[in-house]
């Protein structure tokens, strides 16, 4: 349940009404507004001078539904905006992860010498075995800071745990949330003080409502700025890395306010297939694509399988000009 408050109401009357629903306060364009769940018992009477709209929810999808607010959010990337009715689609790019000067400034020079305008590129990277690469850290946020500042590319990285979360939200220009760090409630609270936008990567073991959830956990902290990215779910099928779930992605889509975000590159987990499904990704008319390419795949310290070459990274580039102008969308 999602209360707005009349104007004029003090600071005392909303957290008592706010303590009296066990609801979470929270600002939104100047309205103070609670947000509770049924279950603790509703309105029931009380307060009800206090209040000017009240919306009703049978789930806990509600600050994210698409029955509170009609219009998707918009969000800023500096000065991208997507979502509203922009009909825009964020195109970012970029290797895995941040490997070393050298690999990220050849990532840098080629996306923009394509006129893209975001790079991905993860440096505390969350891995399945701990024998594996692990990311530069600290040192490969310094990387990309010089990289932004000389190439003027919004970047896209990666937060594992809550220890280097500040350090994270401080750094990027959009945070993002992997799949296996959506569950890590201290990362979504510390999401939701900030104002930075947040990539939340759904779990491969996560249903959509439970991606959704993770979102009202930031929003309902007090930030707006939140995308949810579709990157495959664990399926019975075992020829694919994971099965990119576009059914679950338009579902979002459609019944939620949230910019939407797709990831084919992690989705079908090899470079061969990656053009195809992204251009099916296109085709949805999302907020955003996430395609991993690196100037050398075969030598790739992490995800080298899916990693699409400089030059096919290019060709599939220009097709999704084309798919976009199908459909009424813009590669921003
Ligand atoms: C990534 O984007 O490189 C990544 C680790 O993604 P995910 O969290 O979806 O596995
Ligand atoms: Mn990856």
């Amino acid at each position: 349940m999602i209360i707005h408050l009349k104007e004029g109401i003090s600071t005392e009357q909303a957290d008592k009404f706010a303590e009296e629903l066990k609801a979470i306060k929270i600002a939104r364009e100047g309205k103070t507004i609670l947000v509770t769940t049924t279950e603790n018992g509703g309105l029931n009477g009380v307060g009800r001078d206090l209040v000017e709209k009240v919306y009703e929810f049978d789930t806990d999808i509600q600050l994210a539904s698409s029955d509170y607010l009609v219009t998707k959010r918009e969000v800023s990337i500096g000065n991208i905006q997507i979502g509203g009715h922009l009909n825009n689609t964020l195109v970012i790019a970029g290797p895995c992860a941040v490997e070393s000067l050298e690999q990220v400034e050849k990532s840098a020079q080629f996306l923009k010498d394509l006129g893209i305008s975001a790079m991905r590129a993860g440096s505390y990277k969350p891995r399945t075995s701990p024998y594996t690469f692990q990311g530069l850290g600290a040192k490969g946020l310094q990387i990309l800071d010089d990289i932004r500042n000389r190439y003027g590319l919004k970047i896209v990285t990666e937060v594992k745990d809550s220890t280097h979360v500040s350090e994270v939200i401080e750094f990027a220009d959009v945070v993002q949330v992997g799949a296996k760090a959506m569950f890590d409630y201290a990362i979504l609270e510390a999401c939701g003080k900030s104002n930075k936008p947040i990539m939340i990567k759904r779990g491969f073991g996560a249903t959509a409502e439970e991606l959704v959830q993770a979102a009202e956990f930031v929003l309902s902290g007090g930030n707006e700025n939140v995308i949810v990215c579709e990157r495959g779910i664990r399926t019975y099928e075992n020829k694919t890395r994971f099965t990119l779930d576009l059914s679950g992605a338009i579902y979002l889509k459609h019944k939620t306010n949230l910019p939407v975000f797709l990831d084919p590159s992690h989705g079908i987990g090899h470079a061969y297939g990656v053009p195809d499904l992204a251009r099916s990704c296109m085709a949805v008319g999302v907020e955003g694509l996430l395609i991993e390419t690196h100037p050398d795949p075969s030598n790739a310290l992490s995800d080298s399988s899916q990693q699409l070459h400089h030059e096919d990274f290019k060709v599939l580039h220009k097709s999704l000009k084309r798919v976009g102008d199908a459909i009424g969308y813009r590669i921003v």
